[in-house]
């Protein structure tokens, strides 16, 4: 495996791969990898012939008071995890290869990202669109693959594709989870042993509402309340969003005909943590 810190350097391997004409599956990450992420590059690496992920904490994703300088990092292990799934190359760059001196471009999606995490982070999808540009402008991948725990973002990167007529076709992949429900994330090493329990309430409110719903509740502002009565009732946890809406658009839905989108957002603790379920789906929680 390789592991490729310049610009030049990538698009120098990808030139390689396009002249004898091969595909490549692209996973952009930030690292720290689990579970989740290494699901995302085996799947890379059953539709394309090779197999790319990105390790880059992307500063201008990150709000000014958020968690850029602390983000958990482990270069090594995560060379060690990706190798083990039969990822070929890994693309780390600096903060300042990406944006070097003078750098001034940047990608707004309009509608969107006015709502969810768009609304406590409202740079965030800035610096995910912009970064995620950059590295398909790098990489020249012919799949991308991203997970719906960042449903949001997944719809972000397909509509952005979809407008600017990018040729890579962006893969989203399911979930992955802990044994326990909680959703998979390089965020949950910050959480304490106490806290990590009291997360469980985000999967277990997600997993009652799919009841609910089941048994024939469609009014997202009841399905709304029983979710959050749920999560506030833990001591320690803050919503920051539980919202109901369209699974394609994200907007404002009264009534769920088939299909709808619960995304909620919760701190628990100083952590931030997201979570999502499609009702109307077949999903494991
Ligand atoms: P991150 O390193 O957190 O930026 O995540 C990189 C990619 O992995 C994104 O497409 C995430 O949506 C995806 N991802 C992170 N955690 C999970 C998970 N638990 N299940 C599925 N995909 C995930």
């Amino acid at each position: 495996m390789v592991i490729i810190d310049t610009v030049a350097g990538m698009k120098e391997y990808v030139a390689a791969i396009k002249a004898r004409k091969e595909t490549i599956g692209f996973v952009p990450t930030m690292g720290y990898l689990h579970e989740g992420h290494l699901d995302l590059m085996r799947l890379a690496k059953k539709l394309a012939d090779h197999t790319i992920t990105s390790i880059f904490v992307n500063p201008t994703q990150f709000g000014v008071n958020e968690d850029l300088d602390k983000y958990p990092r482990d270069m090594e292990g995560d060379k060690k995890r990706s190798e083990s799934v039969g990822v070929e190359c890994i693309f780390a760059p600096t903060a300042k290869e990406m944006y070097p001196r003078g750098y001034a471009t940047y990608i707004n999606l309009e509608g969107i990202t006015n709502t969810l995490c768009g609304i406590s982070r409202p740079t965030h999808f800035r610096g995910v669109a912009t970064v995620v540009v950059k590295l398909f402008n790098i990489v020249e991948p012919d799949f991308a693959i991203f997970g719906e725990k960042d449903f949001q973002q997944l719809l972000v990167i397909k509509r952005m594709v979809k407008d600017l007529n990018m040729k890579v076709q962006v893969v989203g992949h399911p979930i992955v989870r802990e044994s326990d429900g909680l959703a998979m994330s390089s965020r949950n090493k910050y959480l304490s042993p106490e806290e990590r329990k009291k997360a469980l309430i985000l999967n277990k409110s997600l997993k009652h509402a799919r009841e609910l719903f089941k048994d024939g509740l469609k009014d997202t502002l009841k399905l709304k309340d029983v979710i959050s009565q749920m999560i506030a009732s833990v001591q320690g946890c803050v919503i920051d969003y539980v919202e109901v809406i369209d699974a394609e658009d994200l907007s404002p839905i009264k009534t769920i005909k088939d299909k709808a989108l619960i995304a909620l957002a919760v701190k628990v603790g100083t952590t931030r943590l997201i979570d999502n379920t499609v009702l109307g789906e077949q999903l494991r929680l």
